[in-house]
Order: C-alpha cells, then structure tokens, then sequence
C-alpha cells in the first residue's frame, strides 16, 4: 500500500471514530487490525456513555481505598504482585497524580471531551434510527454504605461545575426511578439524566462503516510488526501482508501500546485494567435504567432481551486470562442488589484491558520526536464515552485545524 494520507493502526472505538472524523475531513486512510474489527476492549465494555463518568482513576485519598480493595480477593481493584519497572514507575507516576489540582485538571478535560462525544452520538442516532442501540435514559449510581453516599455526592459536586446535571436521590426515589431495586436496599443514589448507552460492538461497526462509505480501507487480521524511522519520521510500516506507507500514521492500539511505542524509544506508560462482562438473561424485574453500584464498582446495563454486568479492575500486563473468582465476585455482588434468574445462566464470559495511563487521561497528541505519529491511546474506563471527542481532537492536530479542546492534558509529552 502506497500513498495513503493515514494510516490508523488499531481498529477499536478509537482507531475507528479517528477513521470516521478523517475520512469526513477528505482524507484518503486505511485502518489495519491484528485480529476482526472491534474485537479488543471495545467489544464487551459496558456500553455507557455518561460524562459524569469523568473521575480520573488516582483521586486524592485513592490509595488507602486500594490497598483495602486489594486485602479482598474479589474487590473491585487487584494489582497483580509481580515487581518489574513498568509497574513500579506506573505506579510512582499514580502516586504523583493523585492531587487536587490534578484531579480538578483531569476531571474538566475529560467532562469536556465526552460532552462532545454525546452529542455526536446523540446526532448518529437522530440520523442512523436505533443502529448502535443508543438511548439515552440516564444513569443511576446507587449506594449502600454511607461512605458510598459520601464519595457519589462529592463526585456529583465535582461533575457538575463541569456542566454535568445530577441529583440526589432517597431509597424511596431510587425505587421510583427504578422499581427493580428495592428501597431498603440501598441507602440512596444520584441520577444523571442526560447520559446514554449504547451496545459496544455495534457502536464500532457503525463507525466502521461510516468509514467505508467515506472511503477508507479497513484491513482486519492485519498485524503491525515494526515501524520503520527514515529522517526523523515513520517512513514506512511491515506488517504480517506487507509493507504499507502513509503521510501520517495514527497508533491506537488500546493496551497494546506500549511495546509499539517502545520500538521508537517512545514511552507510553499504560497498563491493562483488565475488567469483565457477563450477559445474563433477563430478571423477572428488569431495570430500565444503567445503573453503578458504588461499593463495588458493578456497572449494570439493560439490553434489548438481556442484562449485561460488568466490572473489576485488574491491573496488570497484556494478560487476558480468566478468574472465575473475580466474575462470581460480579454475579453475586449484582444479586445483592437485583433478583438475577435462578437458575443463573450466564450467557457470555468476556474480558477486557482497559489501556490505563498513570494519571488517569487519555494520550493524544502527536510525538515530537516524530512528528508524523500520532497517539491515541489510554482510555481506561471511557474509551467509548469519549471516542468521538479523541477523533475530534486527533484530526485538528493531524490537519493542523485549530484544536477543539486545549490538547495539554492529553499531550505525549507529559510522560517523557
Ligand atoms: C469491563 C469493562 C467495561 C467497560 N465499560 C465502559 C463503558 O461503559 N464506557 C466506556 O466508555 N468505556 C468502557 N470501558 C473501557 C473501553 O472499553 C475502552 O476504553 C476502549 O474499548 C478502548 O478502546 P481502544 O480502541 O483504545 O482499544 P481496543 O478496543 O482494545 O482496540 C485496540 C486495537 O488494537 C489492535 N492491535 C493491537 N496491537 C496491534 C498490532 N500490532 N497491529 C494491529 N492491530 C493491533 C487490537 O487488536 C485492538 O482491536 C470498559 C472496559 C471494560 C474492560
């Protein structure tokens, strides 16, 4: 392949909206993926898109909350025990961030960043009827501890000076919004009513598409091998079919990156937040609404015929193996809250690395050293929440358009 203007490498949520935003701006691009389009992170997550999910993973007061977490097998967060120099300088890196002024940063950055992407969405959906399954119904966060309630009612103060509407609500409300959790089951909630969910696959096949009709070329079970340096810039990439050469090149290989960037001496600090998500028929009391269980971090979402319920977060390398232990801890925290089928039957297992950067904000920009390269990786928790907004952001820089939103707290750099 020859004379591309982009080259995307990576065919999730983000590769394909930078494909989408691209082709839409006139450019000539191709997308290659090592394995089907949509088939990394991007295809079982829990399918919110909610800005008021915008806290950045090291918030003050975070690390005593984690090594509790971490004294219970089946917490919501385990950083597996191994000791090598990623996770060490990932982790100082963490420590580092976890600061007022840093979450305050992070929090405007990311807010911003997904308000967009909802409207785009919202508009996709206005103009394609029900085609990735978006609705927006809003997203009620319940608790059943009083440190719960304190930690959603701050997180409530902090969304909305972002421009994020919530509210309060008691047991009694929790249960009128959504009959299917009873009141004395939870000590109250907020309810966010402009957020959205939509069905994770679905949402990328839509936007692949939208690339083909714009023109580019998706390549699945294409693999990057290297990235060949010419003067100071990617001249051109081997892949498992070939060489392929492009003005510019676009990594967004999720939790893949960091041993790409290593190749160019580029350091892209992310760690696989490895997550799980079960799709289960639907309870006799189905819930309408997505709903987040504060304590122990479950997010439930409502399908068309089934319910999917998703969480944990499991730092480590690239490593999809399976815990039981860690899915049973979902099944059975999600039954301290809804009355699941009985028997369970649980009708799909799947798992996910969620790209987590150290500060808790995506990486998108361009790299210095080589300035035909753009990132766009480290979504952690809301890759497909702010997936249009990267795309936004990405071709302004790739297009030397004047930027949507101020690229500093996303920049490269900022981890050189
Ligand atoms: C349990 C769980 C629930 C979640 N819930 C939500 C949610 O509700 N809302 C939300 O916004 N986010 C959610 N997330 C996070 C979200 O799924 C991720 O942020 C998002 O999918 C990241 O997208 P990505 O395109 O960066 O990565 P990926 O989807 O992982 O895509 C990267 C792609 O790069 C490809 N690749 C890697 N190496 C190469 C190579 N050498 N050559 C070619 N291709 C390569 C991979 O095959 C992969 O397809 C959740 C995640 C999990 C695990």
């Amino acid at each position: 392949m020859s004379g591309q203007d982009v080259l995307i490498i990576g065919g999730g949520i983000i590769g394909v909206s930078c494909a989408e935003e691209l082709t839409r701006a006139g450019k000539r691009v191709t997308l290659i993926d090592k394995r089907p389009i949509g088939h990394g992170c991007s295809y079982g997550n829990a399918g919110w898109i909610t800005p008021c999910f915008a806290m950045p993973l090291p918030m003050p007061g975070m690390l005593i909350k984690s090594l509790k977490w971490m004294a219970d097998p089946q917490g919501p967060l385990y950083i597996q025990p191994r000791l090598n120099m990623a996770l060490v300088g990932w982790l100082m890196r963490f420590m580092r961030a976890m600061n007022q002024q840093q979450m305050l940063r992070s929090i405007k950055a990311l807010t911003g960043i997904s308000i967009y992407s909802l409207d785009q969405y919202r508009k996709w959906d206005s103009e394609s009827h029900g085609a990735f399954g978006y609705q927006q119904k809003g997203l009620l966060m319940v608790s059943q501890t009083q440190e719960g309630m304190r930690a959603v009612l701050e997180e409530l103060r902090l969304v909305s000076s972002n421009g994020v509407d919530g509210r309060q609500l008691s047991p009694d409300q929790v249960h009128e919004l959504e009959p299917a959790v009873d009141a004395q089951k939870v000590l109250g909630g907020v309810y966010f009513p402009n957020e959205a969910h939509a069905e994770p696959l679905a949402a990328v096949n839509f936007l692949a598409d939208r690339s083909r009709k714009g023109g580019a070329q998706l390549l699945p079970g294409t693999e990057l091998l290297e990235l060949v340096v010419r003067n100071g810039a990617i001249d051109h990439v081997r892949t498992n079919h070939g060489i392929m050469k492009a003005d510019q090149y676009v990594l967004a290989t999720g939790a893949w990156s960091p041993p790409i960037a290593k190749m160019l001496g580029v350091r892209v600090p992310i760690l696989s937040g490895k997550g799980y998500s079960m799709i289960i028929d639907k309870p006799a009391r189905m819930p309408h609404v997505p709903m987040m269980l504060i304590e122990k971090k479950i997010a439930i979402t409502p399908r068309a015929d089934s319910l999917r319920l998703a969480g944990t977060l499991e730092l480590v390398g690239v490593d999809e193996s399976v815990s039981m232990g860690r899915v049973d801890a979902i099944l059975r925290g999600s039954a301290g809250l809804l009355e699941l089928p009985q028997p369970l039957e649980v009708k799909e297992i799947w798992r996910g690395l969620r790209p987590c950067t150290p500060d808790g904000v995506p990486i998108i920009g361009r790299v210095p050293k080589l300035p035909n390269l753009l990132i766009a990786a480290g979504h952690q928790m809301l890759g497909l929440q702010s997936a249009p907004g990267t795309a936004r952001l990405a071709a302004d820089l790739l297009l030397d358009r004047p930027p949507a939103f101020d690229p500093a707290p996303f920049r490269v750099e900022r981890f050189a």
